[in-house]
């Protein structure tokens, strides 16, 4: 297992990688204020906001409990504590919408943007999850690190949702034998072209052609459950599972179902060898499940 829930930036997680690079970027452009989005819940923005406070930047975001289309409200996260409560600590000037589609939230970002340039800031805008070409850059550095630690593995397994993750590391591994499978967190199956136009962004920061096509992503989209950030009766089973054999903890909306994922595909067979999880972080979550589902986890 490859530990980035121990990166650092507030209590860890994947986006800790990201945000050296992202926050070294806005402090060349002289940014007082960062503004992103996500969910209520996103790991992205505690960790994003522990930077600003380190750096002296304003964080600001435009969040919403739950940016996706859904039929009957299903039993979610609570919208306080974890990482809402550690946002609060850490000052994040939030904005909560009500909820509607990703697109209304990132129209949301843009006016947050420009209300802080309105008032003579200079902002920095980084995309839902940390997910530009400079965020795939650093898991393509997560790559060459890994390489450089141990022996190839078969296969690496990762959950996946804005698609830095997955992009940096099968870029870093492409034309290797192993294997980067990413488990989506986002039941959208056109997710892939943005991971192909992450690819694009990250070829043309390092001055190459672009490398990666649809055909060089392999995503499983069926450990989602009920849909993003729905946690699943699997993800639950799985997080519980990895508690009592290693005494570690995984997430409800991504490393617990991938990690489910992982469990169904090594027992058909279908994953074999040398095989490592990314483990992505996002424990602050697991303390927002409501009453209903931590009775099943
Ligand atoms: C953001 C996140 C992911 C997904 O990473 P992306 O780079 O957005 O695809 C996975 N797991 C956790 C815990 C996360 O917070």
């Amino acid at each position: 297992m490859k530990r980035d829930d121990l990166t650092g930036f507030a209590l860890g997680g994947n986006k800790g990688r990201k945000l050296e690079y992202m926050l070294a970027d806005a402090l060349s452009q002289q940014a007082e204020v960062v503004v992103t989005c996500g969910a209520t819940q996103s790991n992205f923005i505690r960790q994003l906001a522990a930077a600003c406070a380190i750096f002296g930047l304003t964080c600001a975001a435009a969040v919403m409990e739950l940016p996706f289309e859904y039929e009957a409200l299903p039993p979610v996260l609570s919208r306080f504590g974890g990482n809402a409560y550690l946002d609060q600590l850490l000052g994040v000037d939030v904005r909560v919408h009500p909820n509607g589609t990703w697109e209304h939230l990132y129209e949301l970002t843009e006016a947050l943007a420009r209300e802080y340039e309105a008032k003579g800031k200079r902002v920095y805008r980084i995309p839902i999850g940390g997910s530009s070409p400079l965020g795939a850059y650093a898991f393509l550095h997560a790559a060459l690190e890994l390489q450089a630690q141990t022996e190839p593995f078969d296969w690496i397994v990762t959950a996946s949702s804005s698609g830095s993750t997955q992009t940096g590391l099968t870029y870093g591994f492409h034309e290797t034998h192993t294997k980067v499978l990413g488990f989506v967190s986002d039941p959208e199956p056109e997710i892939v072209h943005d991971f192909v136009d992450l690819a694009a962004g990250l070829s043309k920061l390092l001055g190459e052609d672009p490398k990666l096509s649809a055909s060089d992503f392999l995503i499983d989209t069926s450990f989602v459950g009920d849909g993003y950030g729905v946690p699943s009766p699997e993800g639950n089973e799985a997080i519980r599972w990895l508690a009592r054999k290693e005494g570690l903890f995984l997430d409800p909306i991504y490393s617990g179902k991938a990690f489910s994922g992982l469990i169904a595909k090594v027992r058909e067979g279908a994953i074999q060898g040398r095989v490592l999880f990314w483990h992505t972080g996002g424990v602050p979550s697991l303390f927002t499940l409501p009453e209903s589902l931590a009775a099943k986890v």
